[in-house]
């Protein structure tokens, strides 16, 4: 049960727009993958799942953007939910304090990465992950449709190509981690596999109701299983609150004190433990790579609800 009233959430989503509307302008859409360069930027949306199963919606909520790194929380849920605690001896659980695609930090530690939501722990999870799925892509795609109870999110051809296309840094990773001994397949199958999980286009409707699973314990929303144990999606918060915004999670735990992951597509998931799921989405990053808007919003929503983790 959420302790939110209707009304109130109706009220804060209602003065979402002009509360963040100072916000715009500030930032630019990711440009070093053209496919997102030239996207709107004056978009907003936000969407809330509540653990009861009421979906609130508020602007360009039902528009499909490109999820980007929200798909790391998604690789991960999927690899742990196949795998135990093995997976962190090849990738650790720490904050980088450097940025999503930083090189320099893999070189002093060895090859194993800080944490699963950096680009480079995130290829050891999709490598890992390759070891458990025998159509990796189809069930990728299967399981978040599943999650979001949408058959229509789908997969985005052009930002996949302009991904691998432009993807020297990821392949850099990718080679490097694979010196290390820290990949177990092919570097291109992981690149083509995570560029896939990059690629998903979804809408912030879609992402509020998939992550509901980590707001009610792992279980899932639309069927009577579990995502991932109580005890894993506990660890996926705490990852979510340590290392989901990458350089800025600091920031993030200070201002917002919820569990958050973002992409460079403009989006960013909130989980309320035990109440409720939250994505905001709206283009223009600021330097660490998240969405500007979307951050305001989440902290002007804690602000007004009083929300926080602490
Ligand atoms: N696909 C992007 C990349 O690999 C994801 C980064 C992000 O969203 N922070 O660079």
């Amino acid at each position: 049960m959420t302790h939110l009233s209707v009304a109130e959430i109706e009220r804060v989503m209602a003065s979402m727009p002009e509360a963040i509307s100072n916000t715009f302008g500030q930032g630019q859409p990711a440009n070093y993958i053209p496919a997102l360069a030239g996207i709107d930027s004056g978009k907003f949306g936000m969407a809330i799942s509540t653990v009861d199963g009421r979906d609130f919606v508020c602007g360009d909520a039902t528009e499909m953007f490109s999820i980007q790194s929200i798909s790391k929380v998604f690789n991960l849920s999927m690899a742990i939910s196949h795998m135990g605690e093995e997976l962190f001896d090849r990738v650790g659980v720490e904050p980088s304090g450097t940025a999503f695609n930083s090189l320099s930090q893999l070189e002093y530690e060895n090859g194993i990465p800080r944490n699963p939501f950096i680009n480079a722990g995130a290829l050891v999870v999709t490598d890992a992950l390759l070891g458990h799925v025998t159509s990796p892509k189809q069930e990728f795609l299967s399981f978040v449709r599943g999650l979001a109870n949408n058959i229509d999110v789908h997969y985005d051809e052009e930002v996949f190509r302009s991904e691998y296309d432009n993807g020297q840094r990821n392949t850099a990773l990718a080679n490097y981690l694979k010196s290390f001994g820290n990949l177990n397949n092919h570097v291109s199958r992981v690149l083509d596999f995570y560029f896939y999980q990059c690629s998903l286009s979804m809408s912030c409707q879609d992402l509020a109701r998939a992550f509901r699973f980590l707001a009610q314990d792992g279980k899932h929303p639309y069927k009577d299983k579990q995502v991932v144990s109580k005890r894993k999606a506990r660890r996926i918060n705490s990852l979510m609150m340590t290392c989901g915004t990458y350089d800025e999670a600091g920031e993030f735990a200070f201002n917002v004190g919820l569990p958050c992951k973002s992409g460079v597509g403009g989006g960013i998931v909130a989980i309320i433990p035990g109440e409720m799921s939250i994505c905001v989405w709206s283009p223009e990053l600021g330097t660490k790579g998240n969405s500007l808007p979307g951050t305001e919003a989440l902290k002007y929503f804690v602000e007004q609800t009083g929300h926080s983790v602490f």
